[in-house]
């Protein structure tokens, strides 16, 4: 989505309807400055907040996200395009979380492996030993719990028996057998078992 032009829109559609931001803001029941970052271009409105957006500068979602008016002709072409547009940017900020998973992913397991290493070769104190193996253990603990989060997060799970792709609750993620990022669930369509592989689209 060209954000700039969007703002540029959303600015001369507020204008055309003689509102001024802080107007405009008060009927959307939020902050003037919301208004201000949509129309310099450095935020989009939420998906929760472009209906109502779009109901009061009379335009359609379509026309908001292609940043301009659509004559009737192309409309189909557009709704299409910005279709598109939002499964893509969805796809590329799932690729970028799930790298972010295995960057903390290996981070994680090797400070947990140094902690472990520390405390059997390296200290000699009883007690320190114990807490630097507490220290590393609930490292480990909170590093998978939050590479978990991601990947339940970004894209889907895909069944191998009928294909449906679904996002699974965290719970079932959690106790699921993996390997790697293919897990063994239970589809909530057809209800069979099968090893869900990771899909981003
Ligand atoms: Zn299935």
């Amino acid at each position: 989505m060209n954000q700039v032009k969007i703002g540029k829109f959303i600015a001369q559609c507020r204008k055309e309807k003689n509102m001024t931001q802080a107007e405009l803001a008060e009927k959307l029941n939020i902050t003037d400055r919301a208004i201000s970052k949509w129309e310099t271009g450095k935020g989009m409105p939420d998906s929760s907040i472009m209906l109502d957006l779009c109901n009061e500068l009379n335009i359609s979602v379509n026309e908001l996200l292609s940043g301009e008016v659509i004559k009737m002709e192309n409309y189909d072409r557009k709704v299409e395009e910005n279709f598109i547009k939002l499964q893509k940017e969805k796809e590329d900020s799932d690729k970028r979380l799930l790298f972010t998973e295995t960057v903390i992913g290996s981070i994680i397991t090797i400070s947990f492996l140094l902690m472990i290493f520390l405390s059997i070769f390296a200290i000699e104190n009883i007690i320190w030993k114990v807490v630097t193996i507490t220290i590393g253990i609930i490292i480990f603990i909170i590093g998978i719990g939050s590479c978990l989060l991601i990947e339940q997060k970004a894209g889907y799970y895909q069944c191998d028996n009928c294909k449906y792709k679904y996002i699974p609750s965290y719970k079932q993620v959690l106790f699921a057998m993996h390997s790697g990022r293919t897990r063994y669930m239970k589809c909530p369509k057809c209800h069979k078992r099968t090893w869900n592989k990771k899909v981003i689209d």
